[in-house]
């Protein structure tokens, strides 16, 4: 056994991992009882928003009716239950390891999926300076440096967000929309043109902010925009 193992044993064995949903023993963050009772996304979902559909279809009627700039949206699991949970303890509980497994779960969800992690960059949605001081850390910049790795392309900090915003929960889907607006800029320092551009967030909801994201990207050049989220919220739009 290497040195660093019996030092990691040792750790274990001092402190105890325990598993940030349900408290149990547990290895992982996450143990796997509570990672199997995540509602997972299957398909055939709308190719471009994610959301399941009867059948795969390009795009459903709520993309038909929007200006949408990203080229496909998908999550992992629906924002419920257990994952609701853990999302909400990564994001105020000081729970930055979940950050790991978030990544591994998304990866693992959709490596199968019409080559979806062939793009050049990862980024992600960034928080203002004012939150992110307050939390300590940007949960979207955590995941999108773990996809980042696992995928072996460089993670870069492209979008600056130039103002604080309202909570987009506490808002509805016309307000979620011109909140948005303006929010975000492109930075001159990062070169992101005829680049293909992985845009991580934690939940996606109505996709009001990551479309804003994704609508700078682009018109600073970049060629493509994929939105990876972990989970989804279940709306009725
Ligand atoms: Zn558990
Ligand atoms: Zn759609």
């Amino acid at each position: 056994m290497a040195l660093d193992q019996i030092f990691g044993s040792l750790i274990d064995l001092i402190y105890p991992k325990r598993c940030y949903v349900c408290g149990s023993d547990s290895r992982e963050s996450i143990c796997s009882t509570c990672v199997s009772s995540f509602y997972f996304i299957d398909s055939p979902v709308c190719q471009k928003c994610g959301k399941p559909t009867t059948i795969e279809v390009d795009e459903c009627r709520e993309c038909r009716d929007k200006s949408i700039y990203f080229s496909t949206a998908r999550s992992a699991a629906f924002y419920e239950g257990n994952l609701r949970e853990a999302i909400h303890k990564f994001k105020y509980d000081n729970g930055k390891s979940l950050g790991d497994v978030f990544a591994k779960l998304s990866y693992k969800t959709l490596r199968e999926e019409k080559k979806f992690f062939n793009i050049d960059m990862v980024t992600y949605v960034p928080l203002g300076r004012k939150k992110e001081l307050e939390r300590g850390y940007n949960q979207a910049k955590l995941i999108a440096e773990s996809i980042s790795s696992l995928i072996s392309k460089p993670c870069a900090s492209v979008l600056i967000r130039v103002r604080e915003t309202e909570d987009q929960n506490k808002l509805d889907m016309e307000k979620r929309h011109t909140n948005v607006k303006n929010v975000f800029l492109v930075s001159k320092k990062i070169n992101i043109k005829r680049k293909r551009i992985l845009l991580i967030d934690d939940v996606y909801t109505t996709g009001a902010t990551v479309n804003e994201c994704s609508k700078m990207l682009k018109s600073a050049g970049a060629e493509e925009v994929r939105v990876l989220t972990i989970a989804r919220a279940k709306i009725d739009a």
